[in-house]
């Protein structure tokens, strides 16, 4: 790709880290949970992986955060390797436009999630899983260890435990969707495995890495497999654009234009089609639930490079 002789990656992912950094405090930590409201506001990582194998890092790009609802994608990934196009009979793929844990569009919609994006979508995607694998928390857990190539990637207990014991609206989104029948295995074990997905610690580095199969028609270069379908990873990436940074996704198209998913955590994975994979870090939120300078980056990125699907 003409872009990767073009630019000097890093001297730009050090321009964005300097200016971000004059902006730390701004927006919000999340603290629904301890561990999440302890992480200290002034952080700021970003990385970049490119599919002929060039890494670049800025800040604070290997300290490890909880990577929250990021996650979605690659449990989306194992669900429709499984189920294929049928998941999209249990699941929708438009935006919400509504706040990621909403009950209320559930209710008119039959039990049928707008997307996979949001918890209800990722709710039945994880009832997908459990269906179809036999020990689904071992099962990412290796997928992340191999797309990252970090066989270091792990759980964090202490989240996991939080998510579980302050989950009453996930729980609710659960059992709803249980009495429309879109649930199909012991509600316990779905929120188990959601909870454990959202308990996952990586790094910028790892987390693009992790994508990179979504940069290049499935195939994942880290591990040298392909992943998933290529018909497959075009669609993840298209719910990702529509739907990926909750309800801000039409926001996030105009400033940025690369399919993108965030989490509470602060850390934002942006995938640029067949060139690289990248990820920023910083814990402030936005209204919106967004990594503030975590955005702020990804468009002085794309404004920058010029590098975006549009
Ligand atoms: N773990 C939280 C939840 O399920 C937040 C996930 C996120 O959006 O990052 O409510």
């Amino acid at each position: 790709h003409p872009a990767l002789e073009r630019h000097d990656f890093s001297a730009i992912l050090e321009t964005i880290n300097r200016e971000v950094r004059e902006r730390f405090g701004e927006g919000e930590v999340a603290d629904y949970i301890p561990k999440l409201a302890s992480v200290p506001i002034d952080r700021f990582g970003m990385a970049l992986v490119t599919l002929d194998g060039q890494v670049h890092c800025a800040g604070d790009a290997r300290e490890p955060f909880s990577i929250q609802s990021i996650a979605k994608v690659h449990g989306l990934t194992l669900a429709l390797d499984v189920a294929g196009a049928e998941l999209f009979d249990r699941v929708g793929r438009e935006p919400s436009g509504v706040s990621y844990n909403s009950l209320v569009q559930l209710e008119f919609e039959q039990g049928i999630p707008r997307n996979p994006m949001i918890n209800a979508g990722a709710l039945v995607v994880a009832d997908i899983i459990l269906s179809h694998y036999e020990r689904p928390r071992e099962v990412l857990l290796e997928f992340m260890r191999a797309r990252s190539g970090n066989p270091g990637v792990g759980f964090d207990p202490e989240v996991f435990a939080s998510e579980k014991e302050t989950g009453f609206r996930n729980a609710a989104l659960a059992n709803f969707l249980r009495s429309f029948g879109n649930i199909h295995n012991d509600i316990e074990a779905v929120l188990d495995f959601y909870y454990s997905q959202c308990s996952l610690r990586m790094d910028c580095v790892d987390l693009a890495r992790s994508m990179l199969y979504l940069a290049d028609g499935g195939f994942c270069p880290v591990s040298d497999t392909q992943v998933t379908r290529a018909d497959r990873a075009k669609r993840i990436n298209a719910v990702m654009l529509t739907c990926g940074t909750y309800d801000a996704a039409g926001d996030f198209a105009f400033h940025v234009g690369l399919p993108a998913k965030s989490g509470v955590g602060g850390g934002i994975v942006a995938v640029v089609p067949k060139v690289m994979s990248l990820c920023v870090w910083s814990p402030g939120l936005d209204t919106r639930g967004n990594s503030l300078l975590g955005g702020h980056a990804l468009h002085r990125f794309t404004e920058i490079t010029g590098l975006s699907v549009f």
